[in-house]
Protein backbone atom coordinates (compact mmCIF):
# COMPACT_ATOMS: atom_id res chain seq x y z
CA UNK A 1 0.00 0.00 0.00
CA UNK A 2 1.25 3.21 -1.08
CA UNK A 3 1.46 6.20 1.57
CA UNK A 4 -0.51 8.57 -0.65
CA UNK A 5 -3.54 5.10 -0.56
CA UNK A 6 -2.87 5.27 3.04
CA UNK A 7 -3.85 9.18 3.23
CA UNK A 8 -6.59 8.62 1.28
CA UNK A 9 -10.41 9.27 3.37
CA UNK A 10 -13.58 8.31 2.28
CA UNK A 11 -16.08 10.71 2.16
CA UNK A 12 -17.88 9.04 4.54
CA UNK A 13 -14.96 9.32 6.97
CA UNK A 14 -14.03 12.90 6.26
CA UNK A 15 -17.86 13.98 6.96
CA UNK A 16 -17.58 11.81 10.35
CA UNK A 17 -13.76 13.14 11.04
CA UNK A 18 -15.45 16.80 10.04
CA UNK A 19 -17.82 16.13 13.14
CA UNK A 20 -15.40 15.61 15.21
CA UNK A 21 -13.18 17.96 14.51
CA UNK A 22 -15.36 21.52 15.22
CA UNK A 23 -16.61 20.51 18.40
CA UNK A 24 -13.57 19.72 19.34
CA UNK A 25 -11.93 22.88 18.43
CA UNK A 26 -15.27 24.70 20.37
CA UNK A 27 -14.30 22.92 23.45
CA UNK A 28 -10.37 24.06 23.59
CA UNK A 29 -11.42 27.41 22.41
CA UNK A 30 -9.84 27.40 19.05
CA UNK A 31 -11.13 29.72 16.29
CA UNK A 32 -12.45 28.03 13.34
CA UNK A 33 -10.48 29.87 10.66
CA UNK A 34 -9.07 27.60 7.67
CA UNK A 35 -5.38 27.13 9.23
CA UNK A 36 -7.00 26.08 12.90
CA UNK A 37 -9.28 23.19 11.13
CA UNK A 38 -6.40 21.94 8.79
CA UNK A 39 -4.27 21.40 12.42
CA UNK A 40 -7.39 19.75 14.05
CA UNK A 41 -8.33 17.56 11.03
CA UNK A 42 -5.33 16.30 10.81
CA UNK A 43 -5.50 15.81 14.88
CA UNK A 44 -8.71 13.91 14.65
CA UNK A 45 -7.43 12.13 11.57
CA UNK A 46 -4.67 10.52 13.81
CA UNK A 47 -2.20 9.81 10.42
CA UNK A 48 0.52 12.55 12.08
CA UNK A 49 1.78 10.54 15.14
CA UNK A 50 3.92 14.03 15.82
CA UNK A 51 1.47 16.56 15.64
CA UNK A 52 -0.75 13.65 17.70
CA UNK A 53 1.49 13.50 20.53
CA UNK A 54 2.38 17.62 20.51
CA UNK A 55 -1.38 18.72 20.92
CA UNK A 56 -2.28 15.72 22.98
CA UNK A 57 0.01 16.83 25.36
CA UNK A 58 -1.24 20.71 24.93
CA UNK A 59 -4.35 19.20 25.43
CA UNK A 60 -3.55 17.41 28.77
CA UNK A 61 -1.47 20.41 30.10
CA UNK A 62 -4.74 22.67 29.46
CA UNK A 63 -2.98 25.02 27.78
CA UNK A 64 -4.30 27.94 26.25
CA UNK A 65 -4.43 28.31 22.47
CA UNK A 66 -3.55 31.26 21.66
CA UNK A 67 -2.80 32.64 18.63
CA UNK A 68 0.89 32.48 18.33
CA UNK A 69 0.36 28.68 19.40
CA UNK A 70 -2.05 27.87 16.81
CA UNK A 71 0.02 29.72 13.94
CA UNK A 72 3.18 27.32 14.87
CA UNK A 73 1.15 24.66 15.48
CA UNK A 74 -0.22 25.46 11.45
CA UNK A 75 3.57 26.22 10.19
CA UNK A 76 4.37 23.23 11.82
CA UNK A 77 2.52 20.56 11.33
CA UNK A 78 0.07 21.96 8.00
CA UNK A 79 1.71 24.92 6.21
CA UNK A 80 2.45 22.28 3.35
CA UNK A 81 -1.40 22.06 2.87
CA UNK A 82 -1.79 22.57 -1.11
CA UNK A 83 -4.66 23.90 -2.89
CA UNK A 84 -6.04 20.03 -3.85
CA UNK A 85 -6.21 19.78 -0.17
CA UNK A 86 -8.02 23.29 0.15
CA UNK A 87 -10.26 21.87 -2.28
CA UNK A 88 -10.98 18.59 -0.88
CA UNK A 89 -11.27 20.25 2.65
CA UNK A 90 -14.14 22.83 0.76
CA UNK A 91 -15.55 19.77 -0.64
CA UNK A 92 -16.38 17.99 2.84
CA UNK A 93 -17.66 21.31 4.13
CA UNK A 94 -20.35 20.78 1.06
CA UNK A 95 -21.20 17.40 2.33
CA UNK A 96 -21.81 19.07 5.74
CA UNK A 97 -24.03 21.92 4.61
CA UNK A 98 -25.87 19.17 2.98
CA UNK A 99 -26.00 17.10 5.86
CA UNK A 100 -27.15 20.24 8.06
CA UNK A 101 -29.74 21.20 5.42
CA UNK A 102 -31.00 17.91 5.48
CA UNK A 103 -31.48 17.72 9.08
CA UNK A 104 -33.31 21.12 8.92
CA UNK A 105 -35.80 19.52 7.30
CA UNK A 106 -36.24 16.62 8.73
CA UNK A 107 -37.15 19.25 12.10
CA UNK A 108 -39.14 20.98 9.95
CA UNK A 109 -41.31 17.83 9.28
CA UNK A 110 -41.38 16.57 12.64
CA UNK A 111 -42.65 19.40 14.23
CA UNK A 112 -45.26 19.68 11.56
CA UNK A 113 -46.43 16.00 12.20
CA UNK A 114 -46.09 16.57 15.83
CA UNK A 115 -48.60 19.51 15.39
CA UNK A 116 -51.09 17.68 13.25
CA UNK A 117 -51.48 14.59 15.84
CA UNK A 118 -52.36 17.39 18.74
CA UNK A 119 -54.45 19.13 16.58
CA UNK A 120 -56.36 15.65 16.23
CA UNK A 121 -56.38 15.20 19.79
CA UNK A 122 -57.81 18.51 20.25
CA UNK A 123 -60.69 17.69 18.33
CA UNK A 124 -61.58 14.78 20.50
CA UNK A 125 -60.97 16.54 23.29
CA UNK A 126 -63.59 19.02 22.03
CA UNK A 127 -66.14 15.87 21.39
CA UNK A 128 -65.89 14.86 25.03
CA UNK A 129 -68.40 15.50 27.53
CA UNK A 130 -66.96 15.21 31.18
CA UNK A 131 -66.07 19.13 31.35
CA UNK A 132 -62.68 18.45 33.69
CA UNK A 133 -61.10 15.93 31.86
CA UNK A 134 -61.62 18.04 29.20
CA UNK A 135 -59.92 21.08 31.01
CA UNK A 136 -56.87 18.65 32.70
CA UNK A 137 -56.16 17.49 28.82
CA UNK A 138 -56.28 20.64 27.02
CA UNK A 139 -53.68 21.91 30.19
CA UNK A 140 -51.48 19.02 29.92
CA UNK A 141 -51.41 19.76 25.67
CA UNK A 142 -51.34 23.14 26.13
CA UNK A 143 -47.66 22.69 27.89
CA UNK A 144 -46.49 19.63 25.85
CA UNK A 145 -46.86 21.81 22.53
CA UNK A 146 -44.92 25.10 24.07
CA UNK A 147 -42.41 22.96 25.36
CA UNK A 148 -41.93 20.84 22.04
CA UNK A 149 -42.28 24.11 20.06
CA UNK A 150 -39.76 25.84 22.32
CA UNK A 151 -36.99 23.06 21.94
CA UNK A 152 -37.60 22.80 17.72
CA UNK A 153 -36.96 26.63 17.96
CA UNK A 154 -33.85 26.44 19.83
CA UNK A 155 -33.10 23.31 17.08
CA UNK A 156 -33.54 25.26 14.64
CA UNK A 157 -31.85 28.25 15.78
CA UNK A 158 -29.08 25.51 16.52
CA UNK A 159 -28.61 24.38 13.10
CA UNK A 160 -29.27 27.61 11.41
CA UNK A 161 -26.06 29.33 13.04
CA UNK A 162 -24.33 25.66 12.56
CA UNK A 163 -24.96 26.30 8.90
CA UNK A 164 -24.04 29.91 9.18
CA UNK A 165 -20.63 29.27 10.54
CA UNK A 166 -19.75 26.77 7.94
CA UNK A 167 -20.73 29.18 5.19
CA UNK A 168 -17.99 31.38 6.62
CA UNK A 169 -15.85 28.67 6.82
CA UNK A 170 -16.45 27.62 3.12
CA UNK A 171 -15.61 31.49 2.40
CA UNK A 172 -12.57 31.65 3.78
CA UNK A 173 -11.23 28.74 2.80
CA UNK A 174 -11.97 30.14 -0.41
CA UNK A 175 -10.04 33.13 0.56
CA UNK A 176 -7.01 30.74 1.80
CA UNK A 177 -7.24 28.85 -1.80
CA UNK A 178 -7.19 32.08 -3.54
CA UNK A 179 -3.68 33.08 -1.34
CA UNK A 180 -2.29 29.72 -2.22
CA UNK A 181 -2.64 30.21 -5.76
CA UNK A 182 -1.63 33.74 -6.08
CA UNK A 183 1.34 35.62 -6.57
CA UNK A 184 1.32 38.56 -3.75
CA UNK A 185 3.50 40.88 -5.40
CA UNK A 186 1.67 40.99 -8.78
CA UNK A 187 -1.82 39.18 -7.92
CA UNK A 188 -1.60 37.00 -11.33
CA UNK A 189 -1.31 33.47 -10.58
CA UNK A 190 1.47 31.83 -8.97
CA UNK A 191 4.16 28.77 -10.57
CA UNK A 192 2.33 26.36 -8.63
CA UNK A 193 -1.48 27.02 -9.78
CA UNK A 194 0.39 27.39 -13.42
CA UNK A 195 1.86 23.91 -12.89
CA UNK A 196 -1.28 22.65 -12.00
CA UNK A 197 -3.43 24.40 -14.83
CA UNK A 198 -0.25 23.07 -17.84
CA UNK A 199 -1.31 19.37 -16.47
CA UNK A 200 -4.73 19.68 -16.71
CA UNK A 201 -5.03 21.62 -20.23
CA UNK A 202 -1.62 18.88 -21.28
CA UNK A 203 -4.12 16.15 -20.11
CA UNK A 204 -7.07 17.48 -22.12
CA UNK A 205 -5.01 18.14 -25.61
CA UNK A 206 -5.31 15.67 -27.96
CA UNK A 207 -4.38 17.66 -31.29
CA UNK A 208 -1.26 19.30 -31.85
CA UNK A 209 -1.23 23.32 -32.09
CA UNK A 210 -4.07 22.95 -29.70
CA UNK A 211 -1.72 24.48 -26.83
CA UNK A 212 0.76 27.19 -26.77
CA UNK A 213 2.99 28.57 -24.04
CA UNK A 214 4.87 32.04 -23.55
CA UNK A 215 8.10 32.26 -21.69
CA UNK A 216 8.53 35.79 -21.28
CA UNK A 217 11.56 37.76 -19.30
CA UNK A 218 12.38 41.38 -18.62
CA UNK A 219 15.82 42.06 -20.34
CA UNK A 220 18.56 43.81 -18.36
CA UNK A 221 16.26 44.18 -15.48
CA UNK A 222 19.09 44.24 -13.10
CA UNK A 223 20.22 47.45 -14.61
CA UNK A 224 16.93 48.63 -13.57
CA UNK A 225 17.42 47.97 -9.53
CA UNK A 226 20.75 48.89 -9.99
CA UNK A 227 19.47 52.30 -11.19
CA UNK A 228 16.80 52.97 -9.33
CA UNK A 229 16.73 50.24 -6.74
CA UNK A 230 14.35 47.31 -5.98
CA UNK A 231 11.20 49.44 -5.16
CA UNK A 232 11.15 50.61 -8.40
CA UNK A 233 12.08 47.33 -10.01
CA UNK A 234 9.24 45.90 -8.11
CA UNK A 235 7.03 48.41 -9.92
CA UNK A 236 8.23 47.40 -13.54
CA UNK A 237 7.16 44.05 -12.86
CA UNK A 238 3.59 44.93 -11.39
CA UNK A 239 3.33 47.05 -15.08
CA UNK A 240 4.42 43.77 -17.04
CA UNK A 241 1.88 41.52 -15.43
CA UNK A 242 -0.80 44.46 -16.04
CA UNK A 243 0.65 44.36 -19.36
CA UNK A 244 0.08 40.52 -19.65
CA UNK A 245 -3.69 40.95 -18.56
CA UNK A 246 -4.59 43.25 -20.87
CA UNK A 247 -3.80 40.40 -23.63
CA UNK A 248 -4.84 37.67 -22.65
CA UNK A 249 -8.49 36.78 -22.73
CA UNK A 250 -11.29 33.91 -21.70
CA UNK A 251 -9.23 30.71 -20.59
CA UNK A 252 -5.39 32.12 -20.91
CA UNK A 253 -3.89 32.11 -17.78
CA UNK A 254 -0.77 34.52 -17.06
CA UNK A 255 1.56 33.44 -14.16
CA UNK A 256 4.50 34.63 -12.43
CA UNK A 257 6.90 31.49 -12.69
CA UNK A 258 9.72 33.81 -10.96
CA UNK A 259 11.61 36.92 -10.05
CA UNK A 260 11.27 38.72 -13.84
CA UNK A 261 10.14 35.66 -15.58
CA UNK A 262 6.19 34.95 -17.08
CA UNK A 263 4.50 32.60 -18.62
CA UNK A 264 1.57 32.76 -20.52
CA UNK A 265 -0.43 29.56 -20.96
CA UNK A 266 -2.77 30.37 -24.15
CA UNK A 267 -5.19 27.11 -24.47
CA UNK A 268 -7.15 26.40 -28.06
CA UNK A 269 -3.87 28.28 -29.37
CA UNK A 270 -1.28 27.57 -31.98
CA UNK A 271 1.99 28.77 -32.73
CA UNK A 272 0.71 31.33 -34.86
CA UNK A 273 -1.89 32.99 -32.33
CA UNK A 274 0.70 32.92 -29.83
CA UNK A 275 3.18 34.48 -31.99
CA UNK A 276 1.07 37.08 -32.30
CA UNK A 277 0.21 37.70 -28.84
CA UNK A 278 3.91 37.60 -28.12
CA UNK A 279 4.12 40.20 -30.60
CA UNK A 280 1.80 42.37 -29.06
CA UNK A 281 2.92 42.04 -25.25
CA UNK A 282 6.54 42.80 -26.77
CA UNK A 283 5.67 45.73 -28.72
CA UNK A 284 3.34 46.86 -25.80
CA UNK A 285 6.34 46.86 -23.35
CA UNK A 286 8.87 48.62 -25.72
CA UNK A 287 6.22 51.15 -26.35
CA UNK A 288 5.29 52.22 -22.85
CA UNK A 289 7.19 55.54 -21.08
CA UNK A 290 7.58 54.39 -17.94
CA UNK A 291 8.52 57.23 -15.35
CA UNK A 292 8.93 57.28 -11.66
CA UNK A 293 6.46 57.93 -9.44
CA UNK A 294 8.27 59.72 -6.97
CA UNK A 295 10.35 62.16 -9.25
CA UNK A 296 8.90 62.14 -12.58
CA UNK A 297 12.44 60.63 -13.81
CA UNK A 298 12.10 58.34 -17.32
CA UNK A 299 12.90 54.58 -16.52
CA UNK A 300 14.41 54.87 -20.16
CA UNK A 301 12.73 52.17 -22.73
CA UNK A 302 12.16 48.31 -20.90
CA UNK A 303 11.41 45.51 -23.22
CA UNK A 304 11.06 42.04 -23.11
CA UNK A 305 12.51 38.78 -24.76
CA UNK A 306 9.70 35.91 -25.37
CA UNK A 307 10.02 32.05 -26.04
CA UNK A 308 7.02 30.62 -27.61
CA UNK A 309 6.29 27.28 -27.86
CA UNK A 310 3.20 25.01 -28.78
CA UNK A 311 2.33 21.46 -26.51
CA UNK A 312 2.49 18.00 -28.05
CA UNK A 313 -0.09 15.53 -27.09
CA UNK A 314 1.47 12.91 -24.78
CA UNK A 315 4.61 14.58 -24.20
CA UNK A 316 5.63 15.88 -20.38
CA UNK A 317 3.92 19.36 -19.91
CA UNK A 318 7.74 20.46 -18.65
CA UNK A 319 9.40 19.41 -21.72
CA UNK A 320 6.75 22.48 -23.51
CA UNK A 321 8.17 24.66 -20.57
CA UNK A 322 11.71 23.76 -21.42
CA UNK A 323 11.28 24.31 -25.25
CA UNK A 324 9.56 27.87 -24.66
CA UNK A 325 12.64 28.60 -22.43
CA UNK A 326 15.41 27.56 -25.14
CA UNK A 327 13.44 30.04 -27.38
CA UNK A 328 13.49 32.74 -25.28
CA UNK A 329 17.18 31.96 -24.47
CA UNK A 330 17.23 32.64 -28.48
CA UNK A 331 15.71 35.66 -27.83
CA UNK A 332 18.22 37.17 -25.54
CA UNK A 333 21.08 36.09 -27.75
CA UNK A 334 19.33 37.41 -30.45
CA UNK A 335 20.05 40.76 -29.17
CA UNK A 336 16.54 41.11 -26.23
CA UNK A 337 13.50 42.62 -27.15
CA UNK A 338 12.34 39.81 -29.62
CA UNK A 339 9.92 37.04 -29.96
CA UNK A 340 11.50 33.15 -30.73
CA UNK A 341 9.35 30.36 -32.06
CA UNK A 342 10.48 27.44 -31.22
CA UNK A 343 9.97 25.48 -34.56
CA UNK A 344 11.10 21.44 -33.14
CA UNK A 345 7.93 21.03 -32.70
CA UNK A 346 6.79 21.45 -36.40
CA UNK A 347 9.44 20.32 -37.93
CA UNK A 348 10.18 23.68 -39.61
CA UNK A 349 14.03 24.89 -38.68
CA UNK A 350 14.02 28.32 -37.14
CA UNK A 351 17.68 28.94 -38.39
CA UNK A 352 16.08 28.75 -42.18
P1 LIG B 1 18.63 39.44 -19.06
O1 LIG B 1 18.34 40.45 -20.07
O2 LIG B 1 19.68 38.47 -19.51
O3 LIG B 1 17.42 38.75 -18.56
O4 LIG B 1 19.29 40.21 -17.83
P2 LIG B 1 18.67 40.47 -16.41
O5 LIG B 1 19.48 41.51 -15.74
O6 LIG B 1 17.23 40.74 -16.52
O7 LIG B 1 18.82 39.04 -15.77
P3 LIG B 1 19.45 38.55 -14.45
O8 LIG B 1 18.94 37.13 -14.31
O9 LIG B 1 20.92 38.75 -14.43
O10 LIG B 1 18.82 39.43 -13.31
C1 LIG B 1 17.52 39.34 -12.91
C2 LIG B 1 17.35 40.28 -11.77
O11 LIG B 1 15.99 40.32 -11.35
C3 LIG B 1 18.16 39.88 -10.56
C4 LIG B 1 17.20 39.98 -9.41
O12 LIG B 1 17.72 40.72 -8.36
C5 LIG B 1 16.01 40.69 -9.99
N1 LIG B 1 14.77 40.28 -9.39
C6 LIG B 1 14.26 39.03 -9.28
N2 LIG B 1 13.08 39.05 -8.63
C7 LIG B 1 12.83 40.35 -8.30
C8 LIG B 1 11.75 41.01 -7.60
O13 LIG B 1 10.77 40.41 -7.16
N3 LIG B 1 11.84 42.36 -7.49
C9 LIG B 1 12.90 43.06 -7.97
N4 LIG B 1 12.89 44.37 -7.82
N5 LIG B 1 13.92 42.45 -8.60
C10 LIG B 1 13.90 41.12 -8.77
MG1 LIG C 1 15.91 39.25 -17.26
MG1 LIG D 1 15.50 36.05 -15.65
Amino acid sequence: MTSEKKNEVSPEQSAELLRLTLPMMAQHNVPVTPRNYAVWFEFVRGENPELKAELQSLIDANAAFTPQLNEKLFEKYAAECNVEQFLKIRSEMNDLMDDVAGSLQEVGSEAQRFGGHLDGVVEDVQRSSNLDDIKELLRSLVDETRTMRRSTQLLHEHLEAKSQEIALLQEELEQERKRASTDPLTGLANRRSFTEALAHHGADTNQPGELSLLMIDIDHFKEVNDTHGHLIGDRVIRFLAQVLQQHIKGQDLAARYGGEEFVVLLPRTGLRGASAVAEQIRQAMGEAKLVRSDNKQPLGRITVSIGVAAYQPGEDPMDLVNRADQALYRSKQGGRNKVTVDMDATGISNRA
